[in-house]
């Protein structure tokens, strides 16, 4: 198991390097994340011990029963599933740095002060529904701004970038559409100027959509299937974090 793991990550990164060849970017520039949804922690493991150490969960239920398990490697926890809010105190007793989808004020409300209360900070994604799918969370694209304005008035969120979930479709140039938008809307955002925000990321581009990402800007590429297989859910329910 772990040749198989290991040789997957070493093929993505060479789509990475690939991709960035092609669009004259440093691949030092592109972070690999592994969505680790439903793997198991000793799956993680092996990965983390090849050493690729961001890794992120979709709910925190799973982020609790690998925690344990996962302490003793040196590794980075991102969150990149839908929060409720009544799972915000549990999310932070597991030291995940990163909340990749922050996509509502009231979210935002609540985590700061809940991070007041326990005198820590978080870097916080606003993410951004850039397919207009009604399936996907995400903040609509036209009110972007606004949150990202709200959010920063919160001294605990630390604004670093924007994360979308492309659309799905073999239609390359209808998923590159959703890349630009998104790279559109953090240039719009870095031309405003807003104290408290920081928009060097774009998570962007998953197992299907990498190289697209890539040409378009993504800093963060996130992927589970083409490192750890196929999964029994479909991601529609990894999406809800109510299910
Ligand atoms: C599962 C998931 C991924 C990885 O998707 P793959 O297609 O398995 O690479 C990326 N981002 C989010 C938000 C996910 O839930």
């Amino acid at each position: 198991m772990k040749e198989q793991i290991f040789k997957n990550i070493q093929s993505v990164l060479e789509q990475i390097n690939n991709a960035c060849k092609q669009s004259n970017r440093n691949p030092n520039e592109v972070k690999l994340l592994l969505a680790t949804k439903t793997v198991p922690a000793e799956r993680i493991k092996k990965a983390l011990q090849v050493g690729h150490t961001l890794i992120a969960e979709n709910k925190v239920q799973e982020l609790k029963e690998k925690y344990e398990p996962l302490k003793e490697i040196l590794h980075t926890n991102h969150f990149i599933g839908h929060l409720q809010t009544n799972k915000i105190k549990d999310l932070l007793r597991y030291n995940v740095s990163c909340i990749q989808s922050l996509d509502r004020l009231d979210l935002a409300e609540k985590l700061h002060q809940r991070l007041q209360y326990e005198n820590k900070t978080i870097e916080v994604l606003i993410q951004v529904n850039t397919s207009f799918e009604e399936s996907k969370f995400g903040v609509q694209p036209d009110n972007v701004i606004e949150l990202v304005k709200q959010v920063a008035q919160f001294e605990t969120l630390k604004i670093k970038g924007l994360m979308t979930i492309g659309l799905f479709s073999a239609e390359t140039e209808k998923v590159r559409e959703c890349f630009k938008l998104l790279k559109n809307i953090q240039q719009q955002i870095i031309a405003l100027n807003i104290p408290n925000v920081e928009m060097q990321e774009l998570s962007m581009g998953m197992s299907g959509d990498m190289e697209t990402a890539i040409a378009e800007g993504a800093t963060i590429i996130r992927v589970g299937t083409a490192i750890f297989g196929q999964r029994i859910h479909s991601d529609s329910y990894y999406w809800n974090e109510n299910k």
